[in-house]
């Protein structure tokens, strides 16, 4: 899929996202690193649960890192918007928890925070509210997160929904939302 975000932005966005942490501590301990290790015992060559990666940030990886595993997927046979179709990347962790930390895809950097458009439009943050098969102890004790955190999540996603395919999809997540249920972090 064609997506008008550069190699050298989303560069940047690692980058930014490298400096901020959601709480102050390691939130792995809470929880064994949940968000991580659920993908472990699912056969590598048909994993269930894996992270995909946004339109074009594949081009921050060389598709051998040894810590990876690869799937290209067709997005129309997931639950995208209509506008996302063609090449999808997947990969799953192959040495969860461990990871190069600065190389992690966006999706491991959001977590626990997803974004959110409003009835008017205004990009919102709440905590994610993926059907997941482990809790986060950050979103089921509602842990107060770090602001810098907050604020770098909210200033990535003002920059990535520039991006149509980008837009499509959150609006695409928000659509099934009730609104009156959500607790706005940002
Ligand atoms: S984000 Fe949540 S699930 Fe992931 S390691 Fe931290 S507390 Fe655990
Ligand atoms: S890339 Fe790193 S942070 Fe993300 S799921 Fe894998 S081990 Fe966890």
């Amino acid at each position: 899929m064609k997506c008008s975000i550069k190699k050298k932005t989303y560069r940047a966005i690692y980058r930014l996202l490298d400096r901020v942490s959601p709480v102050p501590y390691d939130c792995g301990q809470l929880c064994g690193a949940a968000c991580c290790t659920c993908a472990e015992d699912q056969p590598e060559d048909d994993p269930q649960m894996g992270i995909y990666l946004l339109p074009g940030e594949e081009k921050l990886f060389t598709k051998k890192e040894d810590w990876l595993h690869w799937t290209v997927e067709d997005a129309a046979d997931y639950d995208f918007p209509d506008s996302w179709f063609g090449k999808l990347y997947f990969v799953t962790c192959l040495n969860a928890p461990k990871c190069p930390r600065e190389k992690r895809p966006l999706q491991c950097r959001f977590f626990p925070l997803t974004p959110h458009l409003d009835h008017d439009g205004r990009l919102r943050l709440i905590f994610s509210d993926l059907e997941l098969p482990y809790t986060c102890p950050l979103i089921s004790e509602n842990v107060k997160l770090t602001p810098e955190f907050i604020q770098a999540t909210y200033t990535v996603w003002k920059h990535l929904i520039r991006d149509q395919l980008i837009y499509d999809l959150v609006e695409y997540d928000s659509s099934f939302r009730n609104e009156a249920e959500l607790e706005y972090i940002r």
